[in-house]
């Protein structure tokens, strides 16, 4: 079930609000998936931008939370949730579901995880053959796993920053616009998790789900619909409503369709790489007026 903290009165509500941007973050990665900078790095670094409230939130692996938490504890301040970023299917799109506060031990969890890694590699070497036949080049899924340090989780990221390396384009973002995004050569359709069996993973193991970036769906009107329906009728209530891939209009947009559903609304920069994305780690503007945070829970603690 999801948590729901006990009503705040108004004044409380509204210093907890203004809490956001500098001082929660509840989205990002290391590179026990395809950030660049270690677990360590990553906590260190949110200090540093004055996070008080941090989640780690890798996709499909906990791999990094040990490290991360044992920064945590050496950083005064700063309260670190275990998170999880999974990765899903829904009408042929992806759709990434983060767990917040989840059991890095639980079993159900892990097993699930372990299992969308899988699918995972075999989707890894099916990319490598696109792009090479598509470039022909060669070496493409050895020349990723140079860039990933958990070959567990080898991702489009880092065949991306190989190709960049290869010199196929000028950055990340060029490469996955030309060849890795959907619809182009080297990107390959995948089955990940379902979404209700994400949602109950998280769930099994004591987290929060919240559905990430939907600002990012590539979906239609009536299956993004679909896709809220699925998520809610699993046990789903919350939404990342600040993050780097939304514009002020989508923050907006998904702020007001989190109000009428009531649901929980998260803040999470996304951040995988110094100087990258819109915003850095615990840089992000806070919540427009009237939302719910997330984070009332892990505050009032
Ligand atoms: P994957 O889970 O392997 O399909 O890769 C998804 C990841 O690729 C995202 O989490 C981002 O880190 C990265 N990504 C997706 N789209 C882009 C883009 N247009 N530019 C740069 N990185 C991207
Ligand atoms: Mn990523
Ligand atoms: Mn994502
Ligand atoms: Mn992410």
């Amino acid at each position: 079930m999801l948590r729901i903290s006990s009503p705040l009165p108004e004044a409380r509500l509204a210093a907890v609000v203004s809490f956001a941007g500098g001082g929660v973050d509840l989205h990002c990665h290391s590179n026990a998936s395809d950030g660049v900078l270690t677990p360590a790095q990553v906590v260190a670094r949110a200090r540093q931008n004055g996070v008080r409230l941090l989640a780690l939130t890798d996709h499909d692996t906990l791999a990094g939370l040990d490290e991360a938490f044992a920064s945590a504890r050496a950083h005064h301040g700063l309260r670190l949730l275990a998170g999880v970023e999974i990765s899903a299917s829904f009408c042929d799109a992806s759709v990434h579901i983060v767990g917040l506060d989840v059991d890095a031990d639980n079993a159900t969890l892990r097993a699930g995880l372990q299992r969308v890694r899988e699918g995972r590699a075999k989707r890894a070497e099916r990319i490598a053959a696109a792009i090479e036949a598509a470039l022909g080049v060669r070496g493409a899924l050895a020349g990723a796993m140079r860039f990933a340090q958990n070959p567990a989780v080898v991702g489009r990221a880092h065949f991306a920053r190989w190709m960049v390396e290869q010199g196929f384009g000028q950055d990340e973002t060029a490469v996955f616009q030309h060849y890795l995004n959907p619809g182009k050569p080297g990107y390959v359709a995948h089955d990940w998790a379902s979404v209700p069996d994400a949602v109950a993973w998280i769930q099994r193991a004591g987290g929060v789900p919240v559905l990430a970036h939907p600002g990012r769906l590539r979906l239609g009107q009536k299956e993004r619909d679909a896709l809220f329906r699925t998520f809610a009728g699993a046990g789903g209530a919350a939404v990342e409503v600040v993050c780097s891939a939304h514009d002020d209009k989508a923050t907006r947009r998904f702020a007001r369709l989190a109000h009428g559903l009531r649901w929980q609304a998260s803040v999470g920069s996304d951040f995988h790489a110094p100087g990258k994305a819109r915003f850095d780690l615990g840089t992000c503007p806070p919540l427009p007026p009237g939302q719910r945070p997330i984070w009332t829970h892990w505050l009032e603690e």
